[in-house]
């Protein structure tokens, strides 16, 4: 079912056999995408794609007007989101699909998660301020788009802009990494609340892109927390990773998932959007527990 030809020049794709191309990863410029949701939807649809999740980080604001835009452009839109956790050490992504974006709890809970992130952003820069770095909040909030939540990464582009540092790395290692003076905690943001807030609000979620951060202990760990799937074909999997994952799944009854992760405007993008698809028949088996 899975094809691929990594030692070849090609595009590797990953693809079902048959016509319909369904991705179930894209961002929008809600988040850190660069299109927006009627420019992304064109785009996928150029690329074959007839089944397109868009799934932005921590927001849902796309979701509505790109499901009144897919309709005329002949494409189905999988409502979805791309929510951060914590678990130790480890900052964790989880896919939520099929919720119900409009639900109240749902988004004050988001909101809540918004607002705690500024505030992390807040005492990292007075931390900052007090070790003589005069970086302010709004020259740091410049650099965030209208709904992308600000993070670390935003401080450290903008200490590098404004001459406190030479580089990204720079900035972690001496002030805002783990042990340094101006270091802030994360918001524990647990994975069972992250899977809880998209559960109470009708929807499945998936484990993203579990090659990037999680060892066998990790995802045992999360089946006991209510998960309901793991992201299979991502750009970032090898063929071994994608065989393990497909097995793990297949072994802990865990639906599977996965998509091209497009942004626009990143590297491979193009190449990848249409390539890293799935078989109609998971999401057969997706919407079965979704209506069980
Ligand atoms: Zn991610
Ligand atoms: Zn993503």
């Amino acid at each position: 079912m899975i094809t691929s030809d990594r030692n070849s020049a090609d595009v590797v794709v990953r693809q079902s056999p048959n016509s319909a191309k369904i991705d179930f990863h894209t961002h929008t410029d809600s988040s850190d995408g660069a299109l927006s949701a009627k420019d992304l939807i064109e785009k996928a649809a150029q690329a074959g794609i007839t089944t397109l999740g868009i799934c932005d980080h921590d927001t849902v604001s796309s979701l509505a007007e790109a499901e009144i835009i897919s309709g005329e452009k002949g494409i189905k839109i999988v409502p979805g989101i791309e929510i951060t956790s914590r678990y130790k050490r480890f900052q964790l992504h989880f896919l939520g699909y099929y919720f119900d974006y409009t639900d109240k709890k749902f988004l004050s809970r988001l909101d809540e998660l918004r607002d705690a992130r500024i505030h992390r952003a807040k005492r990292i820069i007075a931390k900052l301020n007090r070790i003589k770095i005069p970086l302010t909040f709004e020259s740091v909030i410049e650099k965030v788009g209208e709904h992308d939540s600000v993070g670390r990464p935003h401080i450290a582009n903008t200490m590098v802009e404004e001459g406190y540092a030479q580089t990204y790395d720079e900035v972690f290692h001496k002030y805002i990494g783990i042990g340094r003076p101006a270091y802030e905690a994360n918001y524990p943001f647990p994975p069972e609340e992250a899977i809880g807030m998209v559960a109470a609000a009708g929807g499945l979620s998936f484990l993203a892109h579990p090659s990037h951060y999680v060892s066998e202990d990790l995802l045992h760990y999360l089946l006991k927390t209510g998960l309901d799937g793991i992201e299979v074909i991502h750009p970032s999997h090898s063929d071994e990773e994608i065989a393990f994952y497909t097995k793990f799944a297949d072994e802990n009854s865990l639906l599977k998932s996965g998509g091209s992760d497009f942004h626009g405007g990143l590297k491979n993008d193009d190449r990848n959007l249409g390539s890293y698809v799935i078989s109609p028949e998971w999401v057969d088996k997706i919407l079965s527990k979704l209506n069980n």
